[in-house]
């Protein structure tokens, strides 16, 4: 290998290194689960302390993890759906 093809290889790598994304990468917080503070309460939603990302373990507040659990139901209705669909035909 001559001076340019490593210098070349090397300058590829640098590249390559520089496309690799950012570490932290946005979570769209897919599965999150509830949390309760009280074992007494656990099951019941409105009285949800917190919601934790199991991908990302980020703690959300009930508000904003009631967003993400909705998403996540509403994703499930509709590959549900799709199923049920291509069970008609
Ligand atoms: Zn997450």
């Amino acid at each position: 290998m001559g001076f340019l093809d490593k210098l070349f290889a090397r300058k590829e790598d640098k590249a390559a290194s520089a496309e690799e994304p950012p570490a932290e990468v946005e979570c769209s917080h897919a599965a999150v689960i509830a949390r309760w503070d009280s074992a007494a309460d656990m099951g019941k939603p409105e009285l949800v302390s917190a919601y934790v990302c199991e991908a990302c373990h980020a703690t959300l507040s009930r508000e904003e993890g009631a967003v993400f659990v909705a998403a996540a139901a509403e994703r499930l209705r509709v590959s549900e759906e799709g199923r049920q669909d291509r069970m008609r035909h």
